[in-house]
């Protein structure tokens, strides 16, 4: 069976797309290339700079649209600070490089669980663009590499910083990590409410949370380590 299109990487895809004789990247009209919501196309200054200024345009059509008057002075400059907001800030991971970082060998052969939690989520349903808002926990056994706890931070913000969904993002950040450090386990946990579930639908639920995680490695399968990693993510 073929498998679904949204559970490939953008290589994977590539590949799908290559066999199929389909373009990839998909092209827009512009003749530029598009990637999925949590994709990743770093831009020039030059490029950031034309993207603002092509969606303030744009947002200022919206505002015609919703009979939203530019006088009000709370709206005049609305459409500017809209588009540089979803450029450089919430979508500001799916426009910039990966973060660099600095892999230092396992010299005192460290066998146990290290865990960073309480990371900070701040990203945007690729569904609704509202806010996903919640906390991130990853733990690793190192192999041969280990990195700075801090720089988890800067990978989580890095995969949060763009459209998104929950489990997608889970799986990008184990991902990444397992290609920089092949650990013998990795575990990453997300908790988060969704402000679609709670500034629309029939119900708000202001209270639900969503709670994703993805074990690889000894985690996946060794239960008492899993068990572990649970328990001192919740402490
Ligand atoms: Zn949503």
């Amino acid at each position: 069976m073929n498998p679904r299109l949204i559970d490939l990487s953008d290589e994977e895809l590539e590949h799908q797309f290559q066999r199929q004789g389909l373009p990839y990247p998909r092209i827009d009209a512009s003749g530029k290339a598009l990637f999925d919501a949590n994709g990743n196309q770093p831009l020039t200054d030059a490029e950031r700079a034309d993207m603002i200024q092509r969606l303030e345009e744009q947002f200022g059509e919206i505002f015609k649209i919703l009979r939203i008057d530019r006088n009000d002075p709370n709206s005049t400059d609305t459409p500017f600070r809209l588009a540089r907001m979803y450029v450089n800030e919430l979508l500001d991971g799916r426009f910039s490089p990966a973060p660099r970082i600095t892999v230092f060998p396992n010299r005192r052969t460290v066998d146990e669980l290290v865990i960073s939690k309480g990371i900070k989520v701040m990203s945007m349903c690729s569904h609704h663009w509202q806010p996903i808002s919640g906390e991130c926990a990853i733990g690793y056994v190192p192999r041969d590499k280990v990195i700075g706890l801090s720089k988890f931070t800067r990978i989580v913000e890095w995969f949060s910083r763009r459209g998104q969904i929950q489990e997608e993002m889970g799986e990008q950040i184990a991902d990444f990590l397992i290609e920089l450090l092949d650990p013998i386990a990795l575990g990453v946990v997300i908790k988060s409410k969704h402000f679609c579930m709670i500034a629309r639908g029939v119900e708000a639920h202001e209270s639900s949370i969503m709670v994703t995680s993805v074990m690889r490695g000894e985690l996946a399968t060794n239960h008492v380590l899993r068990n572990e990693f649970l328990t001192l993510i919740s402490e």
